[in-house]
């Protein structure tokens, strides 16, 4: 099934990509086409399948976070499941059912053994690089302070959110600003709602239950483009997305080299192009 999915990606890739890089068609088609999803001919991911029960890699998400993990028509859809799904398959391994939980749940399924693999726009930070190891990073992004377009609140920094009430996903690096926030004394701790995913927190900013949520600013533009929400300011955080293994995996050497091959022969490009223009 994870099977036919790549497959299809592949079909849509050859499709976009004719207007560009031959060079990635040609590699997606001579992977898909051997059927067995090691054939790129450059040496990695060989030698799995062999039986051993290293072969498939599970990937867990959390969706309700648009254009990077969200479900279409019943199906998990977004950029981090192909880009997952591509790197699984380049590095020579199987993708599993992806599991599709809470954002908090990610890193104890994974450390747990539920999944294998976190795709979900995780940004690397040093406290969760205790518990898991990081690929290589594939994204870059800030926090933003989405408010909705119908209200009259319109903060133009920090300070202007004195005496607000503030939501986050919990256990993300936008919760995260909103303590600090709280912290140093901008906003009051009572003020504070904590949302299990960020659709949540969206339909309650356009309630008028929140005054404004921090979120990272590819997925606060995407609301904006949907939702009666904008962003009123960007908070610098200068964050990288990582995916998510255990620490004692040592797949991950394949997953950076897929990476890096996704990067060069411009479906990473390709991605981009679908998912965020
Ligand atoms: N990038 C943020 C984090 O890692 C948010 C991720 C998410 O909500 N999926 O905490």
């Amino acid at each position: 099934m994870a099977r036919k999915f790549s497959m299809d990606r592949r079909a849509y890739l050859k499709t976009v990509g004719a207007a560009g890089t031959t060079a990635a068609v040609a590699g997606c088609l001579g992977n898909g086409g051997n059927g067995n999803g090691n054939g790129n001919g450059n040496g990695n991911g060989n030698g799995n399948g062999n039986g051993d029960g290293n072969d498939v890699i599970v990937p867990g998400t959390a969706s309700g976070f648009p254009p990077f993990e969200y479900t279409q028509d019943g199906e998990l859809v977004g950029f981090d499941v192909d880009l997952a799904e591509e790197a699984i398959t380049r590095a020579g391994y199987e993708v599993g059912d992806w599991v599709d939980i809470e954002f908090d749940s990610l890193i104890p399924s994974l450390t747990g053994g539920d999944i294998d693999l976190v795709a979900a726009a995780m940004t690397i930070t040093d406290e969760r690089s205790e518990q898991i190891a990081f690929s290589n990073p594939y994204y870059e992004a800030n926090q933003s302070v989405l408010v909705s377009s119908d209200g009259d609140f319109a903060p133009e920094g920090e300070s202007d959110l004195e005496g607000q009430v503030i939501g986050a996903q919990s256990g993300t690096t936008g919760a995260a600003e909103a303590e600090r926030l709280i912290e140093e004394g901008v906003v009051d701790g009572d003020d504070y709602r904590q949302y299990d995913n960020y659709t949540l927190a969206v339909e309650d900013l356009e309630n008028g239950n929140v005054d404004a949520i921090i979120i990272d600013v590819p997925v606060a533009n995407n609301f904006a483009d949907s939702r009666s929400v904008e962003v009123a300011f960007v908070i610098e955080t200068g964050e990288e997305y990582g995916l998510g293994m255990r620490q004692d995996d040592d797949r991950i050497g394949d997953i950076n080299d897929a990476l890096a091959e996704i990067r060069e022969d411009g479906t990473y490009e390709d991605l981009v192009a679908e998912y965020f223009e």
